[in-house]
């Protein structure tokens, strides 16, 4: 996520300081915090029973508070004031309508501190909410389940390299015409079968399937702030990184966002349908930050408490949006930890991706990967192991991609790999290995190993981390883009500007077939397999449609890469040599080629050897070509199947045989080769 700001090279350049490096403590104003009482009951905020409607909030230092009840979401003034008692021990105030199951009510908390009431909140764990979120709303939560909700399930996962992500916002997949799809831009898009491109090709859930991806990771899907659901003619878009309710779901995403249980029930409807077409649902979480600051709804519950500052008590803004939160505070950490276990129990959510996870501290990520794995162990939980500005935070607790290795069952973004394959991010026309720039195979290599110690690559020679910092193949998400900066087709354009779109297509191949071969979990951005574009904005986080929308017209224009896209996913599920476990096991049955890139630059050669993680085939030989003209290696003679060859893939190996030798690599191209 990155907007508001241009801290473009803040973005991932903050990383590269070595973890150790003396940093600023936590700050003094904020050391006020750490005495405050904490309240980690599970009847936060608002519980109805059999004995009546109950309001429990945490807010240690207000003098008074009270609970507004309102008949409507959005309008008039409260039917009743209830003033609440406090309870100094937990820091919490109550109050108790006995007797009423207030459903269909609508409530806001106010406190007084400082002298003053402070504005109306819906407060922070309002599940259910009116139109644009400024009022928490009672509702039945067991009328919001779909049929057979009961017995649905996500997707089982062994091993967390077995998934593939396809990272996608709800607007581009559903809002352009050539969609298909009725319920454009809503959650239900994905429960629409049978939705044709107008060249007859399926588009929506339908796409997904044929695609072969494992896991769809939804761009943030709880409440936020930007788009005003009571306007939704206006045509508004937004990626969603402006959180304002954390525990309930998007309005823009409903059919009818005035209605607190419409939104709940149709995103368990898309859950439901995804999960029944065999794919899990990662989200995308944003706790790093809040959309505002002095009228956030923490600020309004309990001020100061949940945001770091700097020793002057301004807001310290590792988000680059303003303010971070401080999840080092019982009460901040809990909230993380509460709030996701509920999205995986009342939405059966399957994995969580942390928005700039690094501002969060290790040792509240490993408590959200431990409670969520009791949950469900198939969940993952992984993240941006970066920050978008510094933060009182030491850099030793913070939850980087340099500290994955002190974390369990997390895993962090390899921005290594993304650049070196494509080209820095920063740099529109810089070039990367797949599109002929020389220099950067070592970079790939560390990527190919999932930042793993392995015995044949020289960090130091790495253009990004300078050590292996995973211990496992399971601590890595390699990618070649996603939602941030220019998608790859356009990052493509800029940066090959001049070539034919055939080489594009083919670097586009190469870049994926890099990705997908690689060892760690592969992570695609939506539409990128039917070459959609962003018609070069790459901030598009609140352009229009026009920008985003994914034009499915592009699946019968752009075919053949579609389907080499999905003769990627089929070779990676059928062989687990391309998902191995353990770095022991990589550093064991990874065996890369000599090549001195000095002489030939831009070529990449390994193999998979003995059956590498109980794959059904013996050696599999994997050549990248990223220069602009063609290369030969030597392949030992043998009897070879020909898996991936000059832009084409069978994932069965049927594209031909060779005996091996010399073996030219056309430009921008994979060879994949396969002993049984
Ligand atoms: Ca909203």
């Amino acid at each position: 996520m990155k907007f508001k700001n241009t801290l473009y090279t803040l973005m991932t350049a903050t990383l590269l300081a070595p973890v150790g490096l003396p940093a600023a403590a936590q700050s003094t104003f904020d050391e006020q915090f750490v005495s405050y009482p904490t309240y980690s009951g599970d009847d936060l905020e608002l519980t109805v029973n059999g004995s009546g409607t109950h309001f429990r909030l945490w807010s240690p230092k207000a003098t008074a508070t009270r609970v507004n009840l309102y008949e409507n979401g959005r309008t008039g003034k409260p039917y009743q004031v209830l003033n609440m008692t406090s309870d100094p021990e937990t820091g919490t105030w109550t109050a108790s309508v006995p007797g009423q199951q207030l459903y269909g009510k609508f409530y806001t908390f106010q406190i007084q501190q400082g002298g003053r009431w402070l504005d109306e909140t819906p407060g922070v764990w309002a599940k259910a909410v009116g139109v644009n979120g400024a009022r928490a709303a009672i509702i039945d939560f067991a009328k919001t389940n779909p049929a057979g909700w009961d017995a649905d399930r996500g997707p089982k996962v062994d091993n967390f390299s077995d998934v593939i992500i396809y990272e996608m916002h709800h607007r581009d997949m559903s809002e352009h015409p050539s969609s298909g799809i009725a319920n454009k831009g809503k959650f239900l898009a994905l429960t629409e079968h049978g939705t044709l491109s107008p060249e007859g090709l399926a588009t929506g859930i339908d796409h997904l399937k044929e695609l072969g991806i494992t896991h769809v990771h939804i761009l943030p899907s709880y409440d936020y702030n930007s788009v005003d659901e009571s306007n939704l003619p206006a045509n508004q878009y937004n990626w969603g990184y402006d959180p304002l309710n954390y525990n309930a779901p998007e309005g823009s995403y409903s059919t009818n966002p005035s209605d607190p249980t419409a939104r709940i029930r149709e995103m368990k409807e898309m859950v439901k349908a995804l999960h029944d077409a065999g794919i899990g649902v990662i989200m995308d979480v944003v706790y790093n930050h809040t959309a505002d600051n002095d009228v956030s709804n923490f600020e309004l519950t309990a001020p100061g408490y949940y945001h770091r500052h700097w020793d002057d008590g301004r807001y310290s803004d590792a988000s680059g949006c303003g303010n971070e939160t401080a999840s080092e505070r019982q009460q901040m950490a809990d909230y993380i930890v509460n709030s996701v276990k509920y999205w995986a129990d009342e939405y059966h959510i399957d994995g969580f991706r942390f928005d700039l996870m690094a501002i969060h501290d290790t040792e509240t990520m490993n408590r959200v990967a431990a409670e969520l794995k009791k949950i469900n162990p198939s969940i993952f939980v992984y993240g941006e192991g970066w920050t978008a500005g510094d933060s009182p935070l030491v850099k030793e607790r913070r939850a980087l991609k340099e500290n994955v290795s002190k974390m369990k069952d997390i895993a962090v973004f390899s921005d290594d790999i993304r650049d070196a394959i494509k080209g820095h991010y920063t740099d529109a026309a810089d070039r990367g290995f797949a599109t002929g720039k020389p220099g950067l195979e070592e970079t790939v290599k560390i990527g190919i190993v999932a930042a793993t110690k392995h015995p044949q690559v020289n960090y130091k020679l790495g253009n990004n981390s300078k050590f292996p910092y995973a211990e496992s193949p399971e601590m890595i998400v390699n990618y070649i883009s996603c939602h941030d900066d220019l998608c790859l087709t356009d990052k493509l354009r800029k940066s090959m500007a001049g070539e034919p779109e055939e080489n594009m297509l083919s670097a586009a191949k190469l870049g994926q077939t890099i990705v997908f071969t690689s060892q760690g979990t592969p992570f695609m951005f939506a539409g990128e397999e039917i070459f959609r574009d962003k018609k070069g904005v790459h901030n598009s986080y609140k352009s229009p449609d026009s920008i985003n929308a994914i034009d499915w017209s592009n699946k019968a224009r752009y075919k053949d890469l579609f389907d080499y896209y999905a003769g990627l996913t089929r070779l990676r599920k059928a062989h687990p040599a391309f998902r191995m476990t353990t770095a022991k096991d990589i550093a064991k049955h990874l065996k890369f080629d000599k090549i001195d890139s000095k002489k030939q630059p831009n070529l990449i050669s390994y193999s998979l050897l003995d059956h590498a993680n109980g794959d059904a085939w013996k050696e599999i030989k994997v050549v990248f070509n990223g220069a602009s003209k063609a290369q030969t290696v030597n392949i030992p003679k043998g009897n070879w199947l020909i898996v991936a060859q000059d832009g084409r893939i069978d994932p069965e190996g049927k594209l031909g045989t060779t005996a091996g030798g010399r073996m030219e690599i056309p430009p921008y191209s994979a060879l994949i080769l396969a002993q049984e």
